[in-house]
């Protein structure tokens, strides 16, 4: 092998090197980067499920409490605790009362006299206690 050569192959060698390093360096960038962007997706994915989670406890809570709040004595109208289920003044049965819409059944805040929601006339609707 002649000097030109030996020079033209050490050349091709660092060159080699560097292209080495460079796509090993890129690569590994790439790694990082996709590797971030998948923590991040689970990051938010995490957040979103606990979302969902709280806002389905607060929507169980207030339905809940919405039941609770509606027991009162079918014959006196007086308020039930949550264990009665029938009336320690007159014996009468426990019943839940609601105010809905008589149109598309929303459920109406103790005021209303339409609905909110499309202008129906509100009525009163009594539920058997179920359980
Ligand atoms: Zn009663
Ligand atoms: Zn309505």
């Amino acid at each position: 092998m002649g000097l030109f050569d030996s020079i033209k192959k050490g050349i091709a060698d660092l060159l080699g090197k560097a292209k080495d390093e460079a796509v090993e360096t890129a690569v590994d960038a790439a790694k990082d980067k996709a590797n971030d962007a998948i923590d991040n997706a689970k990051d938010a994915a995490r957040e979103k499920a606990e979302e969902r989670k709280q806002e389905k406890e607060r929507a169980a809570e207030a339905e809940r409490k919405a039941h609770e709040e509606a027991r009162v004595c079918s014959q006196c109208g007086r308020h039930a605790a949550p264990e009665e289920k029938f009336c320690p003044e007159c014996g009468g049965k426990i019943v839940e009362k609601f105010r809905v819409c008589s149109k598309c059944g929303k459920r109406a805040e103790d005021a209303e006299k339409f609905c909110t929601e499309c202008g129906g006339e509100i009525v009163e609707k009594v539920e058997e206690i179920k359980n």
